[in-house]
């Protein structure tokens, strides 16, 4: 049955719905961006009780663990979809990150650290997809107020982030680790009391059932035997790969290549299964279609974005002059302009968004992707500059990077926020969830493949940084063009759908 509409309860106009979910996500936001913020550091430290691996092999686990968490969003989306129902879906999500946050709170081995992640990853996995389905389940007459609606939600995102890497991250780097980890536990425990308490008041029935009736047995069936054998090729494919020395899976860096063969073999086994079995009409095929492109852009963006972590990281480390009136800022600040500059430009974006539907002016998801692209390249193209200045040996001022983030800043909020809208418009009802769960996908091999890059940036080799840099701005310049060039077909394709 579709959801009913909610009478706007708000002076903005926006169900109270959404701040729930808002507020939900902010916290479990403040987790997962808190931990990430100092997992990096407490890898490599062995100064201060940390894990002491080399720089490489915690930079592979931090790939691997940045990438599972995302992919993990398809089976959760899935298990939303076909079990539990959006709501349990993030209810068991937030409790088992949690759990994970409070194992890594304890100090411990190796292992049982581990565990602790791959349990946060599972939790967020089951998490992460379904509240962004609510979300566009909040409005169930699509259109701009939908968006704007994700915008908001958007911010809640961020502003967890910026909190997150403020607190877990002083408390990490100057208290203890573990105190950082518990106070992630402590985030998410917020997030779950906010969820429990008001979820039920302002949530109404939406997320509740599972959409599975709306599936047919065969398309079930036959979805449980394609899943089979898709992980018996993936098996093989790996097989092959380390018997022919093409990988090394006894790596930390081998298993993270392997990651990135498991992450794009599933999103195309996964749009493969769907678009050939999934029991779509022409219209929902063509939709779907078009979700893949966005699904490419997604990761093209998201292997740029996410570099904020690994190469601007370390970018901002060496070659960046940190002095500011006298006082060393922490290299690691430049990460929190990332989600500055969203909640400062969010407004103004979801503002314009309203302004050009109002007048009829229609600026499609997909050209606003194809700009997302652009900005991203003109985000490097400034990393050249800079970093043929750094390579002569001089700290370079903060406003390239202070440029850069803000340019791929605003490239993201044409197409973070967007996207998930979009999902949830173009994805048949009954695969609502796992779709959106693909669309993380793309972030998961982002995250990886940024991950993968900064090991180009090694000391001994500073003066390959510009051809680096240049070669991130071609490839992101170039995929801005060609999706340009699409626009026009995929707008046909989504079928009057903005
Ligand atoms: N900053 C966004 C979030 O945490 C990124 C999500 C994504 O990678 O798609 O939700």
């Amino acid at each position: 049955m579709e959801a009913t509409i909610d009478k706007p309860s708000t002076r903005s106009g926006h169900p109270t719905g959404l701040y729930v979910l808002f507020f939900t996500e902010m916290w479990e936001r403040f987790s997962y961006y808190g931990m990430r913020a100092i997992l990096l550091l407490f890898l490599i430290d062995n100064v201060r009780g940390g894990m002491g691996l080399t720089t490489s092999e915690g930079a592979a686990i931090y790939g691997i663990y940045t990438a599972s968490v995302y992919l993990l969003s398809l089976p959760g989306g899935w298990i939303a979809d076909n079990l539990l129902g959006q709501r349990k879906s993030i209810w068991y999500g937030g409790l088992i990150i949690m759990l994970g946050h409070i194992i890594l709170a304890f100090p411990s081995d190796k292992a049982i650290f581990y565990l602790g992640l791959a349990v946060v990853a599972m939790g967020t996995g089951l998490l992460k997809p379904n509240i962004s389905t609510i979300v566009g389940e909040l409005y169930p007459e699509g259109g701009a107020r939908r968006d704007a609606g994700f915008s908001i939600f958007y911010m809640g995102i961020n502003l967890g982030s910026l909190l997150g890497i403020t607190i877990v991250g002083y408390l990490g780097q100057k208290v203890g680790w573990h105190y950082g980890f518990g106070a992630a536990a402590v985030g998410m425990g917020l997030g779950m009391i906010t969820f429990r308490t008001l979820g039920q008041r302002y949530l109404s029935q939406h997320g509740n059932e599972p959409r599975k009736a709306e599936t047919s047995e065969a398309t079930t069936s036959g979805g449980s035997k394609a899943l089979i054998g898709f992980m018996g090729a993936v098996v093989a494919i790996l097989v092959a790969l380390q018997l022919t020395g093409v990988l090394d899976l006894t790596t930390a860096q081998g298993l993270a290549q392997a990651m990135g063969a498991i992450i794009s073999l599933t999103a195309l086994g996964y749009f493969a299964y769907i678009l050939l079995a999934g029991g779509l009409d022409t219209v929902e095929t063509k939709r779907v279609s078009v979700l893949f492109i966005f699904f490419l852009a997604a990761a093209v963006y998201w292997a740029g974005n996410e570099q904020q972590g690994s190469s601007l990281q370390i970018f901002a480390d060496r070659h960046t002059d940190l002095t500011f009136f006298g006082w060393q800022i922490p290299s690691s600040w430049f990460q929190n302009l990332n989600s500055g500059f969203i909640l400062l430009f969010s407004p103004v974006l979801a503002g314009l968004w309203i302004f050009l539907a109002n007048r009829n002016i229609n600026y499609s998801v997909p050209a606003k992707m194809a700009t997302s692209l652009l900005l991203l390249g003109m985000a490097y193209v400034v990393m050249i500059f800079a970093s043929e200045q750094a390579i002569t040996g001089v700290r370079t001022s903060p406003l390239y990077l202070g440029f850069t983030y803000l340019l791929f800043t605003l490239g993201e909020l044409f197409l973070s926020p967007v996207g998930l809208s979009s999902f949830t418009k173009l994805a048949p009802k009954r695969y609502a969830s796992q779709l959106m769960g693909i669309w993380f996908v793309g972030s998961s091999l982002g995250n990886l493949v940024a991950g993968l890059f900064a090991g180009g940036f090694d000391e001994e080799n500073v003066a390959q940084m510009p051809s680096l840099f240049q070669s991130v701005a071609i490839f992101s310049l170039g995929a801005g063009v060609l999706l340009l060039l699409f626009v026009k077909p995929l707008r046909k394709w989504m079928g009057g759908i903005q």
